[in-house]
């Protein structure tokens, strides 16, 4: 411990995982804490809002979520990037300065590896703010060809979004006129768009056939030739298009990989505690093996577990909640309406899905979704 008066907590990266964990340590402790919440960007961005971005329903600018409206008792944002992490000291070194903490928690995401297929950085992507950007004007050019949505690798942030992607895709070219002069195939490597929930999956591939969608399951795409705009699957499969919609192969950021936390990929951690093997050293979010889903529901879980854990500790009183495996999920299905699956992984022998038919009315849950955090991360209404 140390001999300051006050613990150090410091959590690397505000986002899903680091916005609710530091939020629930500053409702629950407040000032008496010392916690240090590190990003290198400006604002949190929801992951969903990429695709509002790329087909024009939102402006860049109107999903940002500053951080400097982020303000809780007991806790300070700095933004900088974190060039080193020493699981075995708790040191963070920064470009602006080293962290040394009593308890460090790492939720520093997925990032893409552009380098894992080949002419990947050629073409476009839509996972990323910028990809996104980028596609968002390149659409209005695609007057007529193969569009293809195609994922590099598995795990992937947020299963149904390549699926939510197609959907939306098809609207889109309604709307403009040009839907018959286009095909769209989804390369995806699940089997199913949804495997926890075969209910989902079959909605979903119904909604694929309705709308003349092709859906290739258990395939992913390994290389891109730009100069033939080909992508060639990995079954050897070669696959034309004029439009490409990628998903990057994804892993935990460099720094990470460089701490020697992670192993094949992702930081291993005792799934319902969240802690690592390094003493008082957790992790959560994208980058940690849980065994769930890479989804903001699921790293926000996991940051409740943390926090109940630390909260007690530093109580030295209450009961410690393990985290659950159980999430909520809403899926475009396009048309202006949402559907949603509530997964949980944990309860069971095997992971099960509850779907609930897409409607008009759960597009208010959805926008709950957002709205509730927006204000509740940083006082926005
Ligand atoms: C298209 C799309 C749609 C999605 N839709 C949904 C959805 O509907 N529902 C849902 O729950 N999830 C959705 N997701 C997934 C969701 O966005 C992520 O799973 C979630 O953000 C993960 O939270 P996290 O805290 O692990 O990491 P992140 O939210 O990614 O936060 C990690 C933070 O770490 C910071 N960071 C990384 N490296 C450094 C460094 N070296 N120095 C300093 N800071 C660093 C980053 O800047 C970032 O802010 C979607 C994702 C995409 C791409």
């Amino acid at each position: 411990m140390t001999t300051a008066s006050k613990p150090r907590i410091v959590v690397l990266g505000a986002g899903f995982g680091g916005l609710e964990l530091t939020t629930l340590l500053s409702e629950a402790l407040g000032d008496s804490i010392d916690v240090t919440l590190i990003d290198k960007g400006d604002a949190f961005v929801f992951g969903f809002s990429k695709l509002d971005v790329m087909f024009g329903h939102r402006e860049p600018e109107s999903v940002r979520l500053p951080y400097s409206h982020y303000a809780k008792p007991g806790v300070r944002l700095l933004k900088r990037t974190i060039t080193g992490i020493d699981p075995e000291r708790r040191r963070v070194t920064t470009d602006d300065g080293v962290f040394d903490a009593d308890y460090l928690v790492v939720a520093l995401g997925a990032e893409y590896d552009f380098n894992a297929t080949p002419g990947l950085s050629g073409t476009t992507e839509f996972y990323s703010v910028p990809g996104a950007e980028r596609l968002r004007g390149v659409l209005p050019t695609f007057t007529g060809g193969k569009a293809l949505i195609g994922v590099c690798g598995a795990p992937y942030k947020c299963p149904p979004a390549p699926s939510e992607c197609a959907l939306m895709l098809h609207d889109y070219l309604v709307k403009r006129g040009v839907r018959e002069a286009c095909e769209i195939t989804l390369v995806l490597p699940l089997g199913t768009p949804v495997p926890p929930s075969p209910e989902t999956s079959r909605a979903l591939m119904a909604a694929f056939a309705e709308r003349n969608i092709d859906f290739v399951g258990g395939r992913r795409v390994a290389s891109i030739d730009n100069d033939r705009n080909v992508a060639t699957l990995d079954d050897g499969r070669e696959m034309p298009f004029d439009l490409f919609l990628g998903v990057p192969k994804h892993r935990v950021p460099p720094v990470v990989l460089e701490s020697g936390m992670s192993e094949n990929g992702w930081i291993p951690v005792n799934p319902r505690t969240l802690e690592t093997k390094y003493e008082n050293v957790y992790a959560v979010g994208d980058g940690a093996n849980t065994g769930t889903p890479k989804a903001g529901v699921f790293a926000e879980g996991a940051a409740r577990a943390v926090a109940s854990a630390l909260i007690a500790r530093l109580r030295e009183s209450g009961d410690v909640v393990p985290y659950n495996g159980f999430g909520t999920c809403y899926i475009e299905f396009g048309a202006g309406r949402i559907g949603k699956v509530e997964v949980d992984f944990f309860s069971g022998p095997t992971p099960t899905g509850n779907y609930y038919e897409p409607s008009v009315d759960l597009r208010k849950d959805k926008e709950f979704f957002g709205s509730s955090r927006r204000a509740r991360w940083f006082g926005l209404g």
